[in-house]
C-alpha cells in the first residue's frame, strides 16, 4: 500500500509489492481467507482459517442484530450522525435477506459478502448503481454500501476502538495522550480503508481523541459536511492538505510556517483572541484511490472558497528525521500515522511551534504504530501463518 505523502519520487502502485512493507504484506495475506467466528476458541490452530464465514442477521430482534445505532456508529470513531444512505443500504440488505431466504454472511476484511446472498446482492446493487443518474450519487452509494457492509461484517468481531479482532485487541497497550490544541488532523479516509485492521489513521483518534483527529469518510455527505463547515469557519489560511499537488507548487512545512506572512497572521489571530486552530487533512487511502480523493477535496474547496486551489504541504524529510536513531523505519513510512509523525516533527523544528511538545506527541504515535505492528504479527502467528525472514527482519528493527 503506497501512500502519497512524500515529495521525493513516488513509486508506481505496481511496485508496491516489490518493496513489500509489513503492512501491505499482512493485509494481502489476511484478506485472502474467510474470517473465523469471534471467540470460537479454536483460533490458535491453522484450521481456524478454514472455519465457516460469519453470518449476520440484520432482521433479528436483539440489538446486535438490528440497524446501526448512533452509539454503535460513534463507537467506531465516527463523529457524524449515522449517515442516511448507510441506513438505507442496511435496510435494503435486510429486505433482500428476507426475500432471498439466504443468510447474509461475511468474510475477508470485514466487508466482503459471501455465498448465495452475495450473488443476489451483487445483481441488486449493480442494478441500483446503474440506475443512479449522476456521478455524485454513484459515489455516495458506493461509499455507503462499502461502509454498511463493513459495519455489519465487523460487528461483534472487531474491537470498536482499535479495529482489530477482539482476540487481538491492542487497546490496553495504547495510552491516550493530549495533542497540542492549536492543530487538528482530519483523517480523510477511503471507504475501503474503513475498519481495516492495518489502517493506521485510526491510531490518531485512539491516541488524541476525535476532537483532535477527526475521521471524515470520503463520499459520506454527513462527514464531509462537518469537515467543510469547520474549514469554512476556519478560513482558507488555516487549512492544508498533505499531498503533493502536481498542478501547483507544493510547499514544505518549513516554507509554509516560517514565512513572515504566516507569522503576522498568527499575531493578529492572537490579538483577536481567536482559536486559530490549524487544520491538516491526511488522505487515508491507497495511492490509486488518493488521486480521486484529492480531486474531490479540490472540487469542494472550490465550492467553499471559489478557487481551485487547496493549500498543500508536503513532508520534506521523509522518515529519516523521525528515525534519527534507527537505520531504517520499522513500518511503512508512507502510512497515514507516519505522515502525522512527520508533520509534527517538522513543525517542532520551527521556533514558533517548538514549545508545544509536538516531538513527544509524535513519539506517542510512533509507539502506537509499533504496538499495532506487534498486534498484527501476533495475530499472524496465532492464525498459524508464517512470518517470513523479510517480515521478521522488519519486526526485529522496531
Ligand atoms: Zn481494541
Amino acid at each position: 500500500m503506497l501512500r502519497p505523502w512524500r515529495t521525493f519520487p513516488l513509486r508506481c502502485p505496481s511496485s508496491a509489492t516489490a518493496h513489500c512493507t509489513f503492512f501491505c504484506f499482512v493485509e494481502s495475506r489476511m484478506d485472502a481467507k474467510a474470517r473465523t467466528f469471534p471467540g470460537d476458541g479454536n483460533t490458535l490452530s491453522s484450521s481456524a482459517s478454514r472455519a465457516p464465514p460469519r453470518q449476520v442477521h440484520v432482521s433479528g430482534e436483539a440489538a446486535e442484530d438490528g440497524p446501526i445505532s448512533l452509539q454503535e456508529w460513534r463507537g467506531w470513531g465516527c463523529v457524524s450522525p449515522v449517515p442516511t444512505m448507510v441506513t438505507e443500504v442496511i435496510e435494503d440488505l435486510k429486505l433482500l435477506e428476507e426475500d432471498a431466504d439466504a443468510p447474509m454472511s461475511f468474510g475477508g476484511t470485514g466487508g466482503k459478502l459471501q455465498g448465495e446472498f452475495k450473488v443476489e446482492e451483487d445483481k441488486k446493487h449493480r442494478a441500483k448503481y446503474q440506475a443512479l443518474g449522476d456521478s455524485e450519487k454513484k459515489l455516495q452509494f458506493f461509499a455507503a454500501r462499502q461502509i454498511a457492509c463493513r459495519l455489519l461484517g465487523s460487528r461483534n468481531y472487531l474491537c470498536q476502538k482499535c479495529w482489530l479482532p477482539m482476540d487481538d485487541c491492542m487497546c490496553s497497550k495504547v495510552l491516550p495522550c493530549s495533542m497540542w490544541h492549536g492543530m487538528r488532523f482530519w483523517v480523510y479516509m477511503h471507504p475501503k480503508d474503513f475498519l481495516r485492521q492495518n489502517n493506521t489513521g485510526k491510531l490518531l483518534w485512539q491516541l488524541f481523541g476525535v476532537e483532535a483527529a477527526t475521521l471524515c469518510l470520503f463520499g459520506i455527505a454527513e462527514d464531509e459536511e462537518i469537515m467543510w463547515n469547520t474549514f469554512r469557519l476556519a478560513g482558507k489560511s488555516k487549512v492544508w492538505c498533505l499531498y503533493p499537488n502536481k498542478s501547483a507548487l507544493t510547499e514544505s512545512v518549513q516554507e509554509t510556517f516560517s514565512r513572515a506572512k504566516f507569522q503576522s497572521q498568527r499575531a493578529s489571530i492572537a490579538e483577536r483572541n481567536e482559536d486559530g486552530i490549524l487544520n491538516f487533512v491526511l488522505i487515508d487511502g491507497t495511492w490509486s484511490n488518493s488521486a480521486a480523493m484529492f480531486r474531490r477535496l479540490k472540487e469542494q474547496a472550490k465550492m467553499v472558497w471559489g478557487e481551485d486551489d487547496l493549500p498543500c504541504i508536503s513532508l520534506a524529510t521523509g522518515a529519516s528525521a523521525m528515525h534519527k536513531l534507527r537505520p531504517q523505519p520499522s513500518w511503512d513510512r508512507t502510512c497515514t500515522a507516519a505522515a502525522a509523525i512527520g508533520l509534527m516533527s517538522e513543525l517542532q523544528a520551527i521556533t514558533e511551534f517548538s514549545s508545544y511538545s509536538l516531538d513527544k506527541q509524535a513519539e506517542s504515535v510512533e509507539y502506537a504504530l509499533q504496538v499495532l505492528l506487534e498486534a498484527l504479527t501476533a495475530r499472524r502467528l496465532r492464525m498459524g501463518r508464517s512470518i517470513t525472514r523479510k517480515v521478521r527482519h522488519t519486526i526485529n528493527i522496531c
